[in-house]
């Protein structure tokens, strides 16, 4: 009866309609919303036998990324996506800049496994388990102190989260004299212009706030010459002290957000929190320092972790051959997409790696994200930035479960492509984006983009 059953619900989702090897591409079109908790812009790619993929580029970050690639696709059959990939691979790079290539890479498995009827965790070899362990960020509503902290994360424990994340740097302890030491008025500018930059949709920003936003948000670890005093390691070692007393010792606890400062700075905060038994350390300084973090990793026994900024395998391979993480990160829509996504965790397995996934966008790049984390083996957990968002799961149509992510975890779907039937243009039309208003419109301007697309001669 059961085999029936599985016979019959697998054999619904064949599209009988489609003819794979006739697939085009003949359009790719865009909605931007806002508040998932950020701006993300979505994407349909459109073909000739009706099927249409859904893709994203990466959190915050320009569509641009993607609106180039069209000149580069329109005509060709989807279901190529290898050949694709490498076709728009040039046009990507690292952090947002890759959120172009990699949004139509998940666009075009999505059309592939609708056209064959295949779920994409299938077509990348089978999957290596059911359901997806989550994790959230947690923010404190009012106070930041460990305890309320603790408090915040035991309601995740309460949902069902069995993973776990929270920020620990700077931010808690600059407000408290004595606990950093630096440039005078550097720290209160940054958080000056972080504030206008978040509130740059209200009251937008003169040049020279642009100027100096950019000056400041790229001014990497090393340079800003902050440094940590012991009355501020006293305080953050507190406040996980006071979070560990809250939810206990078993729970896996990751952290995130130091703040700007140095590698020597890190090794000491790294050194007082090992007690605490933590997940891991994420991007406590950039990643392409490849050297300082194989002595990060060498200095603390708390797993090192970063990726989430990293385009393609080729440069995940110096961090994790090097030994300078126990941990990637990649996010799916910074990667290089799903494919590119499940090379970089078997890059990491054979190297004793594992791999968690970021993830701070719609049900499509979570999707994607699910996909590839069912495929891989060294998969740990996968972020989700949205739990405060009540219409998150509205924004698409489909069977799987609602709210998708249920009790800590998602049910990796059986149903064609990413899962999703289609998307649900109420809610999108409800939070477009204030400045980017269009739904769906025409991207004809984009059809004949061309340059000598060629890295070498
Ligand atoms: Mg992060």
């Amino acid at each position: 009866m059961h085999n029936t059953e599985t016979y019959e619900s697998t054999l619904a989702y064949v599209n009988t309609h489609s003819k794979p090897s006739e697939l085009r591409i003949t359009d790719i079109r865009f909605a931007d919303i806002c508040g998932i908790p950020t701006h993300c812009s979505l994407i349909k790619v459109y073909t000739n036998q009706g099927i249409v993929g859904f893709g994203e580029v990466r959190d915050n970050a320009e569509k641009l990324y993607a609106q180039m690639l069209k000149s580069r696709l329109i005509g060709e059959n989807p279901c190529y996506i290898d050949k694709l990939f490498r076709r728009i691979k040039q046009f990507g790079g690292h952090g947002r800049q890759g959120g172009g290539v990699s949004g139509i890479e998940i666009a075009l498995w999505d059309i592939a496994g609708k056209a064959y009827g295949i779920p994409i965790y299938q077509m990348l070899g089978g999957k290596f388990r059911d359901r997806i362990r989550m994790y959230c960020d947690t923010d404190v509503d009012g106070k930041d102190t460990g305890t309320a902290m603790g408090l915040a994360l035991k309601k995740r424990m309460e949902q069902g989260y069995t993973f776990l994340k929270m920020d620990l740097g700077i931010e808690q302890i600059a407000h408290e004299q004595g606990t950093i030491s630096g440039p005078p008025g550097f720290l209160q500018e940054m958080k000056e212009v972080t504030r206008k930059w978040r509130a740059r949709f209200e009251k937008p920003l003169t040049p020279d706030e642009i100027r100096r936003h950019y000056e400041l948000q790229n001014l990497a670890h090393p340079f800003t010459g902050l440094h940590v005093t012991e009355k501020g390691l006293d305080l953050l070692e507190e406040y996980v002290a006071k979070v560990r007393h809250e939810i206990g010792y078993e729970v896996p606890l990751a952290i995130d957000h130091f703040g700007h400062i140095g590698i020597e700075d890190c090794i000491k905060l790294g050194k007082r929190i090992e007690k605490f038994n933590l997940a891991w350390m994420e991007d406590m300084i950039p990643w392409q320092y490849t050297q300082q973090y194989v002595r990060l990793s060498q200095s603390v026994t708390t797993p090192v972790c970063t990726g989430e900024d990293i385009y393609l395998k080729e440069n995940f391979a110096p961090l994790i051959q090097s030994g300078g993480v126990s941990i990637v990160h990649p996010d799916v829509l910074t990667a290089g997409g799903i494919l590119e996504t499940k090379k970089i965790g078997d890059l990491a397995y054979e190297h004793g790696v594992a791999m968690a996934i970021h993830m701070a966008e719609s049900p499509i790049a979570c999707l994607a994200a699910v996909h590839a984390a069912a495929a891989t083996e060294n998969f740990l957990a996968l972020e989700f930035h949205s739990n405060e968002v009540p219409w998150w799961d509205d924004l698409i149509v489909s069977k799987l479960p609602k709210p998708l992510v249920q009790n800590g975890f998602i049910t990796v779907p059986d149903a064609p492509g990413l899962g999703i039937e289609d998307l649900n243009d109420e809610t999108i039309a409800q939070h477009l984006h204030p400045d980017i208003p269009g739904l769906w419109e025409p991207t004809e301007q984009w059809d004949r983009y061309w340059s000598n697309d060629r890295q070498w001669s």
